[in-house]
């Protein structure tokens, strides 16, 4: 026995990868948060997160003013970065997506292609494919980051966003499957997206007020970990007009209790709403009784795995 245990610590100096081996697996999923603050400036980003698959950077979800600066500072490689989840179009979310093509395409010289997903279009909204067009298409104001770097194509789904919507899977590849359904943000057209891969799913709520609840809750439903924006707390405490905006910890923790979500991390989080940690986990105690945090920049939450 004895002789074999040396055997193996010999075999395992001579084959480092072997003896890698025995390291934790990476886990399924993993949240880098970019940017926790926004819209106001306090010194944090505004919403974006990068998604790693197996521990590979893939995902974008958002790409609120100040990811691009995360993004270096984390020294992440978003070279296989390829998919776009947008969850609304308001700037404080949306505002540094061409310095994440900048960013990305400066990573390659091989061609890419991106899947950007997002919310048709309403008022004052354009859809998410004039949105990209608008910034990197023909006669957009960064045409020219199509061929710069690498060369570019961006592939744009427009996302239904009326609340009555089915629940809708975008991609479907390789294990990798991701869901949306529509939601509610005042006037601003809004959706929410759930990542599922190797039976472990992370949720995103993006911006929205409580009108959505039923939908978020049924596209949370058992997830391991729900993201969920929290902007404002419980009424009164907040300027009414918020509340047909976003929606208050009272009901968040509601949500989670109903949707049977392992963990929750509350994010896009204002001073305000922070300097009030307490009654806000008392308020989500109320109804559910899982884990949860509050996120910062540079945050990174595993999902799954060991
Ligand atoms: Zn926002």
């Amino acid at each position: 026995m004895k002789l074999l245990t040396i055997f193996l610590f010999v075999l395992a100096g001579l084959f480092p990868i072997a003896a890698s081996a025995a390291a934790p697996a990476k886990a399924p999923l993993e949240v880098v948060v970019l940017g926790s603050g926004g819209p106001r400036p306090f010194g944090r980003a505004s919403a974006s997160y990068i998604v790693k698959v197996d521990g590979t950077p893939r995902i974008l979800l958002d790409a609120g003013p100040g990811a691009f600066l995360r993004i270096g500072e984390l020294n992440l490689d978003v070279s296989s970065v390829d998919i776009v989840l947008l969850t609304h179009l308001h700037i404080d979310h949306a505002g540094d997506l061409a310095a994440f093509f900048n960013a990305r395409g400066l990573t390659s010289d091989g061609p890419i292609t991106y899947r950007i997903f997002g919310p048709d279009g309403a008022g004052l909204f354009p859809k998410t494919s004039r949105f990209v067009d608008l910034l990197v298409g023909d006669g957009g104001a960064f045409a020219y980051q199509k061929t710069f770097g690498a060369p570019e194509t961006f592939l744009v789904k427009d996302l239904a966003i009326n609340l009555d919507s089915p629940q809708t899977t975008i991609l479907d590849n390789k294990g990798l499957v991701i869901e949306e359904v529509s939601t509610h943000h005042g006037d601003c057209p809004s959706v929410a997206y759930r990542i599922t891969y190797k039976g472990v799913s992370v949720v995103f709520s993006g911006d929205m007020d409580a009108s959505a609840l039923p939908n978020l809750a049924r596209l949370a439903k058992n997830a391991d970990l729900l993201i969920f924006n929290c902007a404002v707390l419980d009424p009164p405490a907040s300027p009414k007009q918020l509340y047909e905006l976003h929606t208050p910890p009272r009901k968040i923790g509601e949500a989670a209790h109903q949707s049977g979500v392992k963990s929750l991390l509350l994010s896009h989080t204002a001073p305000d709403v922070e300097s009030q940690e307490t009654a806000v986990r008392n308020s989500i105690r109320a109804n559910y009784s899982g884990p949860v945090a509050f996120a910062t920049d540079r945050l990174r939450v595993k999902v799954g795995g060991s």
